[in-house]
């Protein structure tokens, strides 16, 4: 059986993303607004894993203005900052793959 994951900024085998209730990209509450992204699936180094988005992409407040303002390298340090520590992945790590998702988010996002 092949986990999935929905609009992962960092995938977990046993996690799932609540749709909408959190921002995709720092997990941060409340959602201030979202990203149309048309869907896409990300390889990672781990075959087992299966990482894919559909559907837009939840902001939470910070977030949306770095992404407004077109700063990726804010947007996926912020992400990496909080997500790390949150699932226990060292910072290197974690902005490696905040950075593969956020790629596909800045080339797909509509205007
Ligand atoms: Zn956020």
């Amino acid at each position: 059986m092949s986990p999935r994951f929905i609009r992962p900024t960092i995938p977990l085998r046993s996690r799932r993303y609540d749709v909408g209730v959190k921002c995709d990209f720092c997990s941060d509450v409340p959602v201030a607004t979202h990203y149309e992204v048309p869907g896409f699936r990300v390889d990672l180094d781990d075959p087992g894993v299966i990482a894919y988005s559909e559907g837009p992409w939840a902001a939470c407040a910070e977030c949306a203005a770095l992404i407004d303002k077109g700063d990726r390298r804010g947007l996926a340090e912020r992400a990496a900052r909080r997500l790390g520590p949150l699932y226990g992945i060292p910072k290197g790590p974690a902005l490696q793959q905040v950075r593969r998702f956020h790629d596909h988010f800045w080339e797909r996002k509509m205007p």
